[in-house]
């Protein structure tokens, strides 16, 4: 089956196309600035990046767009769009109504619609991006994977805040989580590296991108994540704060001056390691302007570290222990030195890294020794594969 996977935001939509049988992708882009100017980037296997500029007003022209270039005559990947049996679209919040993947339907619509209110910058994206492909591709059937479904496991005790249970009661205020579709996909694929069954193991799972979270997966089963009613609990991330004192709110927008909202926005989007370092949100960035002797780009991936380390602990207690350790995403993926650092604090588990697997980047790697107690794995996630494949699995039910 060829598969139009799609994860689409306010102003861009990223898509790739993957054949399941044998699992690779046929062609990837994303089309930049719907509604502004638009801008298509697309790149089938092993051929050039192309990049077209071009009038995307809405994301209905923007699907249009990826298609035409999927069925050019010179670089396209398909000769008719009868080719791609079916869409499959990553949808961020679906409350506690979405315990796992969906085929989309009015019904289903409707319900992440309510949802909207839980994540109200991501959810209407998303669903404009469901809308344009129902326009342009008619008959095709579609599915929804969400990224807080893997997480519905929680028992109570996780995903409960200590306020008012009314508050759950009425407006469902819980932790969800987010990341589920990386951290269900990369806890799998841990297991069959180790060869064991994923129904055996402990394991911690740290998706450390731009957005960072850590899931604690007993069982295959998440019991707990980082991140919570929204994705600015737990870490410390590019631009978001992870976890402050919600007393700081008040105090912040008393003496800055600012709105709620106002806040809201510091806390999302200049905070971070990028607010600890004035500098940037980007590993690679801070690291150069570290070894130059920045102290504050040298502390931001220090505090950055630490609390991951910090919840890694926690999840090691919330299991009663752990097996396997992976890293994974943009940081986790290519950053040893953030991977050291990390591991520097879980001596107690008695974790030894091997520091020459643990130049790695990007590939899956065992980074611990032999010797070591608990595992420790760089898994590269594929959130657009795991996609592929829950799409699939439910055409073919
Ligand atoms: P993601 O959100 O998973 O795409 O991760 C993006 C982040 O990964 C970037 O903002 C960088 O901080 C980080 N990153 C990407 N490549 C590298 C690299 N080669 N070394 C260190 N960090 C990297």
């Amino acid at each position: 089956m060829n598969v139009l996977v799609i994860n689409c935001g306010s102003s861009s939509l990223k898509y790739q196309v993957i054949d399941s049988d044998s699992e690779k992708a046929l062609a990837k882009g994303l089309c930049e600035r719907i509604g502004i100017d638009g801008r298509l980037v697309y790149q089938p296997n092993g051929g050039e990046k192309e990049i077209t500029e071009c009038a995307m007003p809405t994301h209905t022209e923007a699907v249009r767009m990826v298609l035409d270039a999927l069925v050019n005559p010179k670089t396209g990947v398909f000769k008719s769009l009868d080719e791609i049996d079916a869409v499959g679209h990553r949808l961020v919040h679906g409350g506690e109504r979405f315990a796992s993947s969906t085929l989309i339907n009015e019904e289903v619509i409707q319900a992440v619609e309510e949802c909207s209110d839980l994540a109200p910058l991501h959810n209407p994206a998303n669903l404009i991006g469901v809308r344009a492909c129902q326009e342009v591709l008619k008959d095709v059937p579609m599915a929804g994977v969400f990224d807080t479904a893997f997480h519905q496991t929680m028992p109570m005790e996780a995903y409960l805040y200590g306020v008012p249970y009314e508050y759950y009661e009425k407006y469902k205020v819980r932790k969800y989580g987010f990341h589920g579709t990386s951290h269900s996909y990369v806890s799998k694929r841990a297991a069959e590296m180790l060869n064991k069954p994923c129904e055996s193991l402990k394991t911690i799972v740290c998706h450390l991108g731009n957005g960072a979270s850590v899931c604690a997966v007993k069982n295959g089963k998440s019991i707990d994540t980082s991140m919570g009613l929204s994705p600015l609990e737990g870490l410390v991330m590019g631009t978001r704060s992870g976890d402050i004192d919600p007393s700081a709110v008040e105090f912040l927008a008393k003496k800055e001056g600012l709105g709620l909202e106002e806040i809201l926005n510091v806390l999302n989007k200049e905070s971070g390691v990028y607010g600890l370092s004035g500098l940037s949100s980007d590993f690679r960035d801070l690291d150069r302007a570290a070894g130059e002797g920045d102290a504050r780009a040298k502390a931001a991936r220090d505090v950055f570290c630490y609390r991951a380390a910090k919840y890694i602990g926690s999840y090691v207690a919330a299991m009663n222990g752990v097996d396997v350790i992976c890293f994974t995403a943009g940081v986790g993926e290519n950053d040893g030195k953030v991977r050291e650092k990390i591991c520097s604090y879980l001596g107690y588990l008695g974790i030894e890294l091997d520091k020459e697997a643990n130049k790695a980047r990007g590939e899956e790697v065992t980074l611990s020794t032999p010797d070591s107690r608990v595992a420790v794995l760089l898994v590269p996630t594929n959130e657009e594969l795991a996609i592929c494949r829950e799409t699939v699995a439910l055409i073919k039910k």
